[in-house]
């Protein structure tokens, strides 16, 4: 029997894919050294590797001046597609006067590997304060996506890319899929239906039990680490991916569980960002998407179900994917369960909360978190390589 398996369409109904045929790449190979070359932050290598792998479709470059001042204040592209994270490419102002519209530039990784190519169509002026107001609803500069923005160039140089050197992401090769293939990884398991979890912290129980519940109504669950750059006190992707890994071996219908890694960079820009991580996966192949308490957020900028609630502020059909709405969730000593605000009758005092510091305090000292918090098996995991981190600085 041919089966025909319900698959959910790209943002924008197509995915997109810049990688270069062989051919291509080789004649780009041999021209880019008569080219200017531009050398990229790891933040923007992984922007192009996402517009690149269709991750951000329906993106084919950087954006121009007309998608990005319709992203900024009307969380839309200018044809209308819901989109709310500008993806740019800043340059100095020297850079910019080194290139024509027209002009093809070789954009080079801090490393010097060459990665792709982009295509100069439009270069203009933006306002930082107005992009960090609109974007992390904050001008502070202790918001890292915020200082992120003020240290960049003050010109964007827009145009459509192409990949010519795939980003390597070992040690975690094994878990880089692109969206085409994770689409066919769902189609071969005969998941029609597939929830997205993003995270950039290993997985405690209270991740674990929105998994877990999503799992209940839906066939898979595509358990979607960012692993591109973030904030210098986050757990690095290494030590999490081991985590992960070891819970997944432990805890999860693996059958039911594809573990890989989303390589972008971390904006921590909340509500915003709730929206594009849930396009994101879209993209991947997801139908469904989780957002919990605070998704994306950072600091107090956020109020705790902003990011849920932005989702209102959009066509839901536009969107495409199904956000699911978790409340804070939590280990209560009464229920003898982990439970969520709308499942639990008892008081604070009987909750299990601890704060991501004290965890953190308690792993470097070597000490397993309660069982209340998190599987002994990930501690064991967070702890090892935590004292490898430290030793290696
Ligand atoms: P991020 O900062 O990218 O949102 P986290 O790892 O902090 O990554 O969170 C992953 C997801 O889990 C997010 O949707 C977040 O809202 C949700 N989440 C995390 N902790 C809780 C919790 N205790 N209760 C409900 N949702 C949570």
């Amino acid at each position: 029997m041919n089966v025909q398996w319900n698959t959910i369409d790209p943002h924008g109904g197509k995915l997109i894919q810049r990688e270069l045929t062989e051919k291509a790449r080789k004649q780009y190979l041999d021209m880019c050294e008569s080219l200017f070359s531009l050398t990229i932050s790891k933040w923007i290598a992984s922007d192009l590797e996402m517009i690149s792998n269709g991750g951000f479709s329906p993106l084919i470059g950087f954006m121009g001046k007309a998608d990005y001042e319709s992203v900024i204040n009307d969380m839309h592209l200018a044809n209308g597609l819901p989109w709310t994270i500008p993806i740019t490419l800043p340059v100095t102002k020297e850079e910019a006067g080194q290139m024509k519209i027209g002009d093809e530039v070789a954009l080079y990784t801090d490393e010097g590997e060459l990665a792709g190519i982009i295509l100069v169509e439009e270069k203009f002026e933006y306002d930082k304060h107005q992009e960090a107001k609109l974007v992390y609803k904050t001008v502070d500069h202790n918001h890292p996506g915020v200082k992120k923005l003020f240290g960049q160039g003050d010109i964007y140089v827009a145009g459509p890319i192409h990949h010519i050197n795939k980003a390597s992401h070992k040690p975690f090769e094994k878990f880089h899929l692109n969206p085409a293939q994770t689409r066919k990884m769902f189609a071969e398991l005969g998941w029609k239906t597939v929830v997205g979890f993003q995270t950039r912290n290993p997985v405690h129980r209270a991740h674990e039990y929105l998994q877990k519940n999503a799992l209940e109504t839906v066939d898979g669950l595509l358990l979607h680490p960012l692993v591109g750059e973030t904030k210098e006190d986050d757990i690095p992707a290494n030590i999490r991916m081991e985590s992960y890994q070891a819970l997944l071996k432990n805890y999860y219908p693996t059958d039911r569980v594809l573990l890989a890694i989303y390589p972008a960079a971390m904006r921590y820009a909340g509500p915003r960002e709730a929206v594009f991580h849930a396009i994101v996966r879209k993209n991947y192949g997801c139908t469904h998407f989780i957002v919990g308490r605070d998704h994306a957020g950072v600091g107090d900028y956020y109020g705790t179900y902003e990011a849920q609630e932005i989702f209102s502020q959009f066509d839901p059909v536009k969107i495409g994917i199904k956000p699911l709405f978790f409340e804070h969730s939590f280990y209560c000593k009464k229920c003898l369960n982990m439970a969520s605000l709308k499942t639990c009758p008892h008081t604070e005092e009987d909750r299990f909360i601890l704060s991501g510091t004290k965890v953190r305090e308690m792993l470097r000292k070597g000490l397993i978190p309660p069982l209340e918090f998190t599987r002994p098996e990930v501690a064991e995991v967070l702890i090892r390589g935590m004292k490898l981190n430290d030793k290696g600085k």
